[in-house]
């Protein structure tokens, strides 16, 4: 077997469908009987959507979301106010369309799990469930693991080449690596509950409301809409709470003294965490999704980053196990990966505070980043799989697209073969070529790469070239090397950048 997945959440499953598409079969263990029973992450952001879009399930994950889907957000005493501030007002998403074809979709994890699974099955994965990996090791030629059939209790040892730890935040290959993590650490501990009500007075279908209230334990908590109408999670401080006090609490959230409440489930509790792992790959073994990241849920950027681990991630597993690039690729996913994680998690931070916890706002709140595109396409992967620019200052964030190597390859829109399609929707299966001259195609060509001759210099300027130069994007749209001119070593930069030995 080429690669092992342990895990069947976002990140897992992303992780084996994305092989798949790469024309590597996975298996995938998961210790629970199902995908999450529980929404959990919600909402799938353009970039997101443009990596399901090359998976070829975008337009599932949109028919999985919510109808003429519009979501408000506001910080508030209670639902039924008054308001402190509007976050997202009855809006589909913040306009990206600068940045990219792809749209926002607004599904659940409970429904996009499915989905990945289905795809990843498509295209080769076997995925069991009821499965947990129990332990491992590794040597310089592989990773044994021990898996358990959790429901026959039978034990069977399987070898592969690499083993993905997509095992959720307790992460218990993280663990057995002895991989630490550095952050802030707990912020807090709460309680929840699930229940039916009527809120259609004071809230839309979909609403998610900050809760800054003295009536609730720990003064804050969250409300927000699920997939059902009618049925709304909250959470609040941590105790232990009885049901008519559950009930009590939602009709504080709610604002409304003599609300009709059905409780569905009561007593869950979750952390509130800030950290980042150390390292995302020791030996054969890389780490994606909340095993290397976990941060408060405000910004909703746990489900799309676990999404995207995947995604970064299989084309250089894919590319390693089929020989196409040498095993040193797969040393860039901390460099490229870790980085970011910091950053996001900081930014996530400061959501939580603005949004839930005041009273944690001090003079080392890192500020949310200007302009509000940075944290989705204006990052930058900066390792050995790129070819930086002489001079470059390795910046994590750019704001505005520059096509320099590193950041996203920039979204144009040109004609190919009679069709006009984003520079975007060109890339993903295998590393590519841009070019406005002839020669570019045939040096690609005959490094078996494909190339696209463009017309027009509107795409060579956005990708900061000229005509006869030429850009070579990775299949996760990021530039790995461009030239300015017809001048410039495409075979060095492919070797460079794939660590082949020839
Ligand atoms: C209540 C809740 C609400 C959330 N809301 C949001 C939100 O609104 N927006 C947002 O972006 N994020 C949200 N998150 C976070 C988001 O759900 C996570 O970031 C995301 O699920 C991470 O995906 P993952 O695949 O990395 O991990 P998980 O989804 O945790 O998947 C890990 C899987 O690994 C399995 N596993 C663990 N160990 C083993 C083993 N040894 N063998 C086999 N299987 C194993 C687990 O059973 C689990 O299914 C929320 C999380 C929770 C809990």
């Amino acid at each position: 077997m080429r690669v092992l997945i342990a895990g069947a959440g976002l990140s897992g499953l992303s992780t084996a469908m994305f092989l798949g598409l790469h024309g590597v079969p996975s298996l995938v263990v998961e210790r629970h009987a199902t995908t999450s029973l529980h929404p959990k992450a919600r909402g799938q952001f353009p970039h997101t959507m443009e990596a399901l879009r090359l998976a070829g399930v975008d337009r599932r994950v949109l028919a999985a979301s919510p109808p003429d889907f519009q979501f408000r957000i506001v910080i508030a005493r209670s639902a039924a106010g008054p308001v402190f501030n509007e976050i997202l007002v009855d809006d589909a998403g913040p306009d990206l369309t600068a940045f990219s074809t792809a749209g926002w979709a607004n599904a659940s994890q409970e429904r996009v799990e499915p989905i990945l699974a289905e795809r990843a099955r498509e295209l080769g994965a076997r995925i069991r469930f009821s499965t947990e990996l129990e332990s491992f090791t590794q040597d310089a030629d592989g990773v044994t693991a021990v898996l358990h059939d959790l429901a026959t209790g039978e034990r069977e040892t399987v070898r592969a080449d690499y083993l993905v730890g997509a095992d959720g935040h307790r992460s218990p290959i993280r663990e057995a690596l002895g991989i630490g993590q550095a952050g802030r650490g707990v912020l807090g501990t709460g309680s929840g509950a699930i229940f039916e009500a009527d809120l259609s007075a004071v809230l839309p279908p979909n609403a998610l409301v900050y809760l800054q209230n003295p009536e609730l334990p720990g003064g804050s908590g969250a409300l927000v809409s699920t997939d059902e109408p009618s049925r709304y999670a909250i959470g609040v401080g941590l105790g232990e709470y009885s049901d008519e006090r559950w009930i009590e609490l939602v009709r504080i959230a709610a604002g409304i003294p003599d609300l009709a409440v059905t409780l569905l489930q009561t007593g869950t509790s979750t952390d509130t965490k800030h950290w980042v792992a150390d390292t995302f790959s020791s030996g054969r073994v890389h780490l994606v999704g909340d095993a290397v990241r976990v941060m408060p849920p405000t910004g909703a950027f746990g489900g799309n980053t676990a999404i995207l681990d995947g995604f970064y991630l299989a084309w250089k597993l894919a590319m390693v196990v089929k020989g196409e690039a040498g095993p040193a690729l797969l040393d860039s996913h901390t460099p490229e990966r870790r980085p970011y994680s910091e950053f996001i998690a900081e930014q996530q931070y400061t959501f939580f505070v603005q949004r839930m916890r005041p009273d944690l706002a001090d003079a080392a709140l890192t500020p949310l980043v200007e302009p509000f595109s940075m944290p989705f396409f204006g990052y930058r992967h900066l390792s050995d799989a790129v070819v930086l620019e002489p001079g470059d200052d390795r910046a994590l964030l750019e704001p505005e697209p520059t096509g320099r190597p590193g950041s996203r390859a920039p979204h144009v829109l040109v004609r190919v073969d009679g069709r006009e399609v984003s520079t975007i929707e060109l890339f993903g299966r295998g590393f590519v070529v841009l070019t406005g001259a002839q020669h570019w195609v045939d040096e690609a060509s005959a490094l078996g790469l494909t190339a696209h001759l463009l017309d027009g210099p509107e795409w060579a300027k956005a990708y900061g070239i000229t005509e006869s130069g030429a850009v070579l994007v990775r299949p996760d749209f990021f530039v790995a090397w461009r030239t300015p001119d017809a001048t410039g070593d495409l075979p060095g930069a492919l070797k460079s950048v794939t660590a082949s030995a020839s």
